[in-house]
């Protein structure tokens, strides 16, 4: 029987490995434990649906589709089973969120729900889950972790500086204290996390977050709390008011204790010096120059992150960028098993014990025979990703847009190309998340880089108050080389700003362009420029609206009118595309 939460030294019935991974494995195990189940992809993921199915059947949702328990289900789950958004389930899910405890989606408990950062469409999502999932989660983490170690070396004595909130999978151990990574205050625990880190700066081997903004937002909130850090350094206690939550205090205080015995010779002054020296350029290179013994930035820089990789290098000081992982609170689903590859040539390999995957090709009606298996995907075709897990989610459309670059074994290797649907419109013309970026990347290239500035952040919205409605961006800039007190004055030329909207228009569909200039139903597009540290505010609104350290991305585009108006609040500047 095919068991869902098999540890490494469990065996198949054919001695076919079906785990995942356990606490003391080692990385030769790991990495055999990679090789197998992607060679043995197509039975696995066969037995995985199985189980799925013959686990849950008598739920209310598969009940309804006909599925009784007997041999037929596989067969006619994959006949009628129709692909689904969050949007269809949604009853279901408010059901149980309301209390109702039959098995509704699960036959399992469900024991909490992870809310998603409901990347393009801006609300959150309610996922639930189990114990069980919970675990497995856990030890796709550890998988990560122990892959990374081809990066990290194996030295016993290195920690790991993470700004994640939620992953406590302790395979080196963390410089922060889990106190401080599970605060709820994300100010209280960046502050400590960071002094802890620095006091132990000699041990950490990897920085990271799970995605820019979070690790862009940290830099910031560095450079704000400078001084502060550098007193509580030099005087191995907590100095400031800041901290206020004793529990979290208690540990840091210790770890500042802790490191005076091992203290380096003048840590605040060699820090200091090592801070003003990158400040003199704008803070290049300030990762690698605080944190000497770091060997990677372990941060996202695939699909709609990529636009980061610029900013990420000019601090991380020629450390390379480390992208690990693919997932969602719907479920962990592929590895980096190169984590040195370059951004741009960074792919993922599923891992066919985390869930069932199917594919939907890109513009095919979403429909049962329409999708497609693991096994059969076609390299250089682009799909949306569908899958069915064990908490209840079943052909659950995860709204991932990926393109299939090779196999590793059995199991196919993908890029991911960004979300699916329209990110931004207003009328019949659609612009999706990756257009947008695209538009965006190309104004940079070919009209803002070389005049000294770059783009920081950015969102959009669609502004319909006006007659016709247009696109509006909100864009962040900062000055090149600028030591930080000049840099909300200047921005570039208005000529330069004005390319920078035609640019981007120039780049959209034919539906855009048509409707911006025969048709007329949409107005010329604006950039408004924002005053430097909007985007760390719009972050912080998140923060206080629930959304967890961890998960935060900049939404790329706003409709809650919170964030419009604080956006609106901070517009320093105005450019129309001319034509
Ligand atoms: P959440 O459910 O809030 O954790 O957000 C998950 C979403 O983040 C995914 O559906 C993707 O859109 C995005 N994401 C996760 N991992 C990656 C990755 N490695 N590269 C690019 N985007 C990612």
């Amino acid at each position: 029987m095919f068991n869902l939460m098999a540890t490494p030294s469990d065996r198949g019935d054919n001695g076919r490995q079906t785990s995942s991974i356990a606490v003391g494995v080692t990385d030769s195990a790991t990495l055999e434990f990679i090789e197998n189940v992607t060679r043995d992809a197509a039975i696995l993921q066969k037995e995985l649906l199985f189980a799925i199915l013959r686990r849950n059947y008598a739920t209310e949702y598969l009940a309804a589709l006909g599925l009784d328990g007997s041999s037929d289900d596989y067969e006619l789950f994959k006949r009628v089973a129709p692909p689904v958004t969050y949007e269809d389930i949604q009853p279901f899910i408010k059901g149980i969120a309301n209390g109702d405890k039959s098995p509704i989606l699960c036959s399992k408990p469900i024991t909490r729900f992870l809310t998603s950062s409901g990347t393009s469409g801006g609300e959150r999502k309610l996922i639930p889950t189990t114990e069980e999932e919970l675990d497995r989660n856990r030890n796709f983490l550890k998988l990560a972790t122990l892959v990374m170690r081809q990066v990290t070396s194996d030295a016993a004595c290195l920690k790991i500086l993470n700004f994640e909130g939620w992953r406590r999978v302790q395979v080196y151990p963390w410089t922060s204290p889990v106190e401080a990574i599970v605060c709820d205050d994300v100010f209280q625990s960046m502050y400590c996390q960071l002094l802890c880190s620095l006091v132990n700066r000699r041990k950490v081997v990897s920085v990271g977050a799970p995605f820019p903004s979070t690790m862009l937002r940290v830099i910031r909130f560095l450079e704000e709390k400078w001084p502060q850090l550098l007193r509580d350094i030099s005087e191995k206690k907590l100095t400031g008011s800041m901290v206020t939550d004793v529990a979290i205090r208690d540990a840091t205080e210790a770890i500042l204790a802790a490191s005076s015995e091992e203290d380096e010779e003048g840590q605040a002054e060699l820090l200091a010096k090592a801070y003003e020296s990158c400040q003199e350029n704008g803070g290049r290179d300030l990762i690698k120059r605080l944190l000497p013994c770091a060997k990677c930035v372990e941060v996202t820089v695939t699909g709609t992150m990529a636009q980061y990789v610029p900013m990420l290098q000019f601090y991380a000081g020629g450390l390379p960028l480390v992208s690990t992982i693919y997932g969602s609170c719907e479920c962990f689903c592929a590895l980096n098993l190169r984590p040195l590859s370059s951004p741009t040539a960074i792919s993922y390999t599923f891992v066919p014990t985390m869930a069932y995957f199917e594919f939907l090709p890109i513009s095919s009606e979403p429909s049962p025979e329409n999708l497609v298996d693991l096994l059969n995907v076609e390299v250089g075709k682009e799909y949306e990703l569908v899958v069915t897990t064990d908490k209840g989610l079943y052909r659950y459309r995860v709204g991932d847009v990926l393109r299939v670059t090779g196999f590793h074994n059995s199991s196919p290797e993908f890029q991911i190309l960004g979300r699916k649907g329209a990110l931004i419109s207003i009328d019949s013309e659609k612009t999706d998340e990756e257009t947008l970026l695209r538009a965006v990347q190309t104004a940079i290239s070919k009209e803002l880089d070389g005049t000294g500035f770059r783009l920081f952040d950015f969102t959009s919205m669609a502004d319909l108050s006006t007659v016709p409605g247009h696109y509006v961006l909100f864009w962040e800039l900062r000055s090149l080389g600028n030591t930080g007190q000049s840099r909300s004055s200047c921005i570039p030329e208005a000529s330069v700003m004005e390319e920078c909207c035609l640019e981007m228009e120039s780049s959209f569909d034919m539906v855009y362009r048509q409707g911006r200039v025969s048709e007329k139903f949409i107005g010329p597009l604006e950039i408004r420029v924002v005053s430097p540290g909007t985007f760390d505010a719009l972050m912080d609104c998140c923060y206080a609206g629930g959304t967890s350290m961890g998960q935060y991305k900049t939404p790329r585009c706003v409709n809650s009118e919170a964030l419009i108006h604080l956006l609106n609040s901070r517009v320093s500047h105005s450019f129309f595309s001319p034509k």
